[in-house]
C-alpha cells in the first residue's frame, strides 16, 4: 500500500493537466487534479476557443459584404455583442461539461480549489492536505501588461470575452498573436482600430513575406497600424474614454486598450518556495526533457515551464509525461521540429518550419517559391485581397524547410502539410501531388 494518497496529484486542469491527468489514470495511476478557475483552462475558456468564436463573428461583415457580388441582397446588417457573448459563453459551459465527464470517467478525483505547496510531496487546496509520490505542475500562464502611469485602465485576454459593450474604439498594443487576432476581431466587428507596436514590423518571428503581406492587407481593410510607437501613459476622461498619450508625444483617444504584451508562467502563490523547484530569469519553471524539475517529486509541463505557449504542445507534454511516467513501453518524446501555427487573424496565417531568414541563417541554400494571387472567392465579391503561399526548399537535398500562408483557412490548409513536412517530403513529391480543383490549396503543388 502506498504512502501517498495519489501516484500523481496535478495542479491546473487546463489544456497540459487535463490530458496529462486523463492519460495517467487510465494507465491505472491514482490521479487527482486541483482546479481553481476553470476546466479546460485558458484555451478553453480565455484562449482559443472563444477567440476563435469571435474571430468566426468577425468574418461574417465581409461574408456579408461580399455576397452583393453573388447576387444576393442583404438588408443593412444588426450585430447584437451581448448576443454573442450569452451565446459563447453557454458553449465554454457545455464545454467545461464535457472537461469534467471526461475526468470523471477517467476516474481522476477532481479537487476544485486554488492548489498549494506545503513540501514536495503535499499540497493544500480549501484548507485539505493531500499527498502524492508525484505533483505535477501545469498551472499554464497569465497576461503581462508593463508597468506605465495609467496601466490600470487597460484589460488583458482574460477581460476582454466578458465585455458588457463593444467599444466605439478600440486600441490593441502588441504585435505578437493575441494583438493581431484582436485587432481583426475588433475591426470586423466594427470598431474603429488601432494596432499599436513597438517595432519597425509586428509578428516578430514569422517569415518577413508573411508580415510585410498582412500589414499591407490589414491596412487595406482599415486597420491603423502604427509600428514603433509605445505607450507612455493614459488617462480616464470625464466620459469614461481613454487619452492615450505615446512616447512620442502623440496622442490617440479611445474607448478600450487591450494589452496583449505576452504571458508569464503563473506561479503566483504556489507555494513553490516551500519545493526545491527552480525558475529561470523568466521566471518559468526549470525543467529538462522530461518535464522534471529541480525537485525529485515535481513535475512542470505546459506553459509553466516556457515552452511553445500553444495547446497542442501541452496536450503532446501531458501525454508524453503519462507514458514515461506510467506507460513507459509506449513513450515517446515530444518532437519540438517543425510545430504548425496558426495565427487567426483576418485573413488566417499559418506556418511550419523555418522562416527564410532563419534557413540562409542555419546556412541552408534556398529555393524559395512565393505566390500571391486573388482567391476565386474574392473575383466576384469585388474584394482585391491577395492571399500569400511561399515554400522554401533546400536546395541540395529538395526538402521543404518552410511553409508560410495569408489567406482564408489557412490553418485548415498547413495543417495537411504539416504531415508530409513531417514524412520528410521533398519538393518533388509536391510537384508529383495533384492538385484539388478549384481550390487555394492547390497552388501549394503547383508553384514552380
Ligand atoms: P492552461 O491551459 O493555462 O491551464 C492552467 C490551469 O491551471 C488553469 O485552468 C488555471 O486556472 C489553473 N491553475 C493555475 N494555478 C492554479 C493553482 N494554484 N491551483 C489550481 N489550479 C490552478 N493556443 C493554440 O494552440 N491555439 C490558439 O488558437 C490559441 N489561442 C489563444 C488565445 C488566447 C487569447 C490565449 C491567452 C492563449 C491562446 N493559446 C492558443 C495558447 C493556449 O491557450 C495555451 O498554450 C494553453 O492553454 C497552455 O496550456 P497549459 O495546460 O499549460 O495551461
Ligand atoms: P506574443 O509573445 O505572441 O506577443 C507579445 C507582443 O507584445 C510582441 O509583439 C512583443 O513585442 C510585445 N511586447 C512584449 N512586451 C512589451 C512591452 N513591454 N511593451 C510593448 N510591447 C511589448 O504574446 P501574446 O500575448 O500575443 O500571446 C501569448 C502566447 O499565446 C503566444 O505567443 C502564443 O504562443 C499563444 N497564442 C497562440 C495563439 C494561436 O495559436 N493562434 C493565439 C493567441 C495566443 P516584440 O515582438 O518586440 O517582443
Amino acid at each position: 500500500m502506498s504512502q501517498y494518497d495519489f501516484d500523481l496529484f496535478v495542479i491546473g486542469a487546463g489544456s497540459g493537466g487535463v490530458r496529462a491527468s486523463r492519460m495517467a489514470a487510465g494507465f491505472g495511476a491514482r490521479v487527482a487534479v486541483a482546479e481553481d478557475r476553470y476546466l479546460g483552462g485558458t484555451c478553453v475558456n480565455v484562449g482559443c476557443v472563444p477567440k476563435k468564436l469571435f474571430s468566426y463573428a468577425a468574418h461574417f461583415a465581409e461574408d456579408i459584404a461580399d455576397a452583393a457580388g453573388y447576387g444576393w441582397d442583404i438588408a443593412a446588417p444588426g450585430f447584437e455583442w451581448p448576443r454573442l457573448v450569452t451565446n459563447k459563453n453557454a458553449e465554454i459551459s457545455r464545454l467545461n461539461g464535457i472537461y469534467r465527464n471526461l475526468l470523471i470517467s477517467a476516474g481522476v478525483q477532481l479537487i476544485e480549489g486554488r492548489a498549494r505547496f506545503i513540501d514536495s510531496h503535499h499540497v493544500e487546496v480549501d484548507g485539505r492536505r493531500y499527498s502524492a509520490e508525484r505533483i505535477l505542475v501545469a498551472t499554464g500562464g497569465w497576461p503581462h501588461v508593463p508597468d506605465f502611469p495609467g496601466n490600470e485602465h487597460v484589460i488583458s485576454s482574460n477581460e476582454v470575452f466578458f465585455l458588457d459593450s463593444l467599444p466605439k474604439r478600440a486600441l490593441v498594443v502588441g504585435g505578437g498573436y493575441i494583438a493581431i487576432e484582436f485587432a481583426g476581431i475588433f475591426h470586423g466587428l466594427g470598431c474603429e482600430t488601432t494596432q499599436l507596436y513597438r517595432g519597425d514590423l509586428f509578428l516578430r518571428g514569422f517569415d518577413r513575406s508573411v508580415r510585410e503581406h498582412m500589414a499591407s492587407v490589414l491596412a487595406e481593410k482599415g486597420v491603423r497600424l502604427r509600428f514603433n510607437s509605445d505607450v507612455a501613459r493614459i488617462e480616464r476622461n470625464a466620459d469614461q474614454s481613454l487619452s492615450v498619450t505615446l512616447t512620442n508625444g502623440d496622442q490617440i483617444e479611445t474607448d478600450l486598450v487591450l494589452y496583449a504584451t505576452g504571458r508569464r508562467a503563473h506561479t503566483d502563490d504556489l507555494g513553490l518556495e516551500n519545493t526545491s523547484v527552480t525558475l529561470d530569469d523568466k521566471g518559468n519553471i526549470r525543467v529538462d526533457e522530461h518535464y522534471q524539475t529541480s525537485d525529485p517529486a515535481v513535475l512542470a509541463i505546459g506553459d509553466v515551464t516556457g515552452t511553445v505557449q500553444l495547446t497542442p504542445v501541452a496536450l503532446a507534454e501531458g501525454m508524453a509525461l503519462a507514458r514515461r511516467l506510467y506507460r513507459p513501453e509506449e513513450y515517446l518524446p515530444v518532437d519540438y521540429n517543425d510545430i504548425p501555427t496558426a495565427v487567426f487573424c483576418i485573413p488566417n496565417i499559418a506556418t511550419l518550419g523555418l522562416t527564410e531568414d532563419d534557413a540562409r541563417a542555419k546556412g541552408h541554400k534556398l529555393k524559395v517559391y512565393e505566390s500571391r494571387f486573388r482567391a476565386m472567392r474574392n473575383t466576384l465579391a469585388g474584394r482585391s485581397e491577395q492571399s500569400l503561399m511561399k515554400l522554401l526548399v533546400d536546395k541540395e537535398t529538395d526538402r521543404v524547410l518552410g511553409i508560410h500562408m495569408v489567406g482564408p483557412e489557412a490553418g485548415e490548409i498547413v495543417q495537411g502539410l504539416a504531415v508530409a513536412v513531417k514524412a520528410g517530403a521533398t519538393k518533388a513529391v509536391f510537384d508529383a501531388t495533384l492538385g484539388i480543383h478549384p481550390t487555394a490549396a492547390e497552388e501549394f503543388v503547383t508553384m514552380r
